[in-house]
């Protein structure tokens, strides 16, 4: 019997060992760990027992919180990093070589798009395509290509990847496939279910929830054969061949890189995993009812949420996630600047954050999407207007007064100045 996922979250920590009767793991502070003998320190060190060395390679608070996100994920294992982003980094470093290709979705978060560009000055070619649909994966396939990245719904156009599609092809072509389940999170979505290798979060976003600490994850669904995959060294292929990958991410990403979560930042992303699918049942409304609000505003152009019927993938959305999620982006009409509309919003926090428990905005362009350029930005569909908001869990209606409060100003200007909006 397979109980519930809060159930899972809340009874996670006493399936490992209990110190003191704990009803939740404690906060494991050592920067190493001792043995009484020379042999037993010896046989941790050689992974035939388990234990602690040294910190840089986790301790027993986020091992904790590996477990729980492998309960999450119905997966073999997870490896923890400092931030989501060191969770790609370390992960691609660690199982790429020079030569190798990769295939990843072009609607990516900012900073992994980015990290793509920089990939490819190391040596490994990426190619970017269009995820909405798994031929365009299919054609930019190569014999070197090693792995394919994608996001479930994306930062922050929120197109939803043709997850399943994608995963019957790595599937038959025996491709490692990776799906960043940020936006999506365990509480919406296991990517497992779509056949993915490896998931990936951002523990920073909604998993955390309270931003107050920075994580990142890689678990391991135990679907991909890592005997077929070539650039495995021959000390991790060592035990049952589920677990090699996540021992070579752990040695030559975690351990080698350095990119370590503190306990104390695993301890708070845990205590926030408990109220993960409470939070995001709150989040998903409101975001659901801002979206709908928003696309009724004669100055917004576009909205662009998965749960919308006018979303393109709103059926896949449909299909694969309890529900669409708590982030969504729109466009103003030409004329309006979205500076303007940011400005008047008084509870909305202009902030660069997402999956918070409060209300975060932000002008995408101008911003975390400035750096790349026009070009890219058309390439990912972002609009110069477009905002991004990552809704949170206030009440609903305190929520829709602050944007009806900023509409009526950015109207009443408007009035006054004989201008009006036009779809
Ligand atoms: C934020 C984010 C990341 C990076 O996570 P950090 O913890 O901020 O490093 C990666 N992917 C997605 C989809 C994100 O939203």
């Amino acid at each position: 019997m397979t109980r519930d996922i809060t159930t899972r979250i809340l009874h996670a920590d006493r399936l490992g060992a209990v110190e003191h009767g704990a009803i939740l793991k404690p906060l494991h502070i050592a920067t190493a760990y001792g043995y009484a003998t020379a042999e037993e320190l010896t046989a941790v060190f050689q992974g035939q027992q388990s234990g602690h060395v040294y910190g840089r390679q986790g301790n027993p608070t986020t091992q904790a919180l590996e477990a729980k996100i492998s309960l999450m994920e119905d997966a073999v294992g997870t490896v923890c990093f400092a931030t989501g982003m060191a969770a790609i980094c370390s992960t691609m470093m660690a199982l790429l070589k020079s030569g190798d290709h990769v295939v990843a979705s072009r609607f990516l978060f900012g900073n992994t798009a980015s990290w793509m560009g920089t990939l490819s000055q190391l040596g490994c070619e990426v190619t970017l395509v269009d995820a909405t649909e798994a031929v365009n994966v299919e054609q930019a396939l190569r014999p070197e290509t090693r792995m394919v990245f994608v996001e479930t719904v994306a930062n922050p156009r929120t197109q939803v990847a043709d997850l399943e599609g994608i995963g019957q092809l790595c599937q038959q072509r025996g491709l490692l496939y990776i799906v960043d389940s940020t936006m999506s999170t365990p509480a919406l979505f296991q990517p497992k279910a779509v056949g993915a290798s490896l998931v990936l979060h951002s523990l920073s976003k909604s998993i955390c929830g309270h931003g107050n600490a920075l994580g990142g994850s890689i678990s391991d669904t135990g679907l991909y054969d890592w005997d077929k995959y070539p650039n495995l060294m021959p000390a991790y292929r060592k035990g049952p061949p589920t677990a090699w990958g996540l021992l070579q991410i752990r040695k030559k990403g975690l351990r080698d890189m350095g990119a370590t979560l503190s306990a104390e930042h695993g301890h708070r992303i845990a205590a926030g995993a408990e109220t993960l699918p409470l939070r995001m049942e709150r989040a998903c409304a409101n975001a659901r009812a801002l979206a709908e609000w928003l696309e009724a505003q004669p100055l917004v152009s576009k909205v662009h949420y998965p749960g919308l019927t006018s979303h393109p993938q709103h059926a896949r959305a449909k299909a694969l996630f309890k529900d669409a999620g708590a982030l969504l982006s729109f466009e103003t009409v030409e004329g309006v600047d979205p500076f303007e509309v940011l400005n008047a919003l008084d509870l909305v926090i202009k902030s660069s954050h997402l999956g918070d428990n409060r209300t975060l905005a932000i002008p995408v362009a101008r911003t975390i999407f400035w750096e790349m350029g026009a070009e890219q930005r058309e390439s990912m569909d972002i609009a110069d207007s477009l905002i991004r908001v990552s809704v949170g869990i206030e009440a609903q209606q305190d929520l829709l007064d602050d944007f009806a409060q900023a509409f009526a100003t950015l109207n009443g200007s408007r009035n006054q100045s004989g201008m009006t909006g036009t779809k």
